[in-house]
């Protein structure tokens, strides 16, 4: 692990080339300090770092939770850790360069709390004891993650719990013969 060469605390995950061409291996908090005076912009105080929110049957998700200057403006990413480093929930929003950003994180904190609630499978167990997995209202939403072992699909992370592409087929083969419709969004999007 590489500590970041400015700040001496944090983990660097960026490469940061500057102007001189000198390179740097920086934290996400630093760039956002550097990125903020280059593009002239006031930076709202926030440390990245673990943050805490339950779910509705009162289990705690735990959240590393980054804030991000970018070209097309400021956002936050909330990313779940789970046990084994599975993909679990990924939280992420974005605005322009001059929004609130206080108001930001406010709005990142109800998207949390809102993905943590909203459940779109449900489990059940067929006459012959045989147990399944469902839609609970006839949709879903979730996210494309790489896959490790089969780099032709990709795996899908649904309420937070990661599924092969297979076995999203299998929660769906309760629907031969209806109509569907697959839209792509962002990760900063809302999905409702
Ligand atoms: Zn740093």
């Amino acid at each position: 692990m590489n500590i970041c060469e400015i700040c001496q605390k944090n983990q660097a995950n960026i490469h940061l080339t500057k102007d001189d061409g000198i390179t740097q291996e920086i934290c996400r908090d630093c760039f956002n300090e550097f990125a903020s005076k280059k593009m002239g912009i006031d930076l709202a105080p926030f440390e990245s770092g673990i943050y805490e929110y339950p779910d509705k049957n009162g289990k705690i998700h735990r959240f590393r939770i980054n804030k991000m200057v970018l070209p097309v403006g400021i956002g936050y990413e909330a990313l779940e850790i789970t046990k084994n480093n599975s993909p679990g929930y990924k939280v992420a929003i974005l605005d322009d360069i001059d929004c609130d950003q206080d108001y930001l994180f406010f709005k990142l904190e109800a998207k949390i709390k809102y993905t943590l609630s909203k459940k779109y499978l449900k489990t059940g167990t067929y006459p012959n004891g045989m147990k399944y997995t469902g839609l609970k209202d006839d949709e879903v939403v979730g996210r494309f993650e790489y896959s490790e072992v089969n780099d032709e699909l990709h795996n899908v992370v649904i309420d937070g719990k990661v599924f092969s592409w297979k076995q999203l087929g299998r929660i769906l083969s309760a629907y031969e013969g209806f109509q569907f419709k697959l839209k792509i969004y962002d990760i900063t999007d809302d999905v409702h």
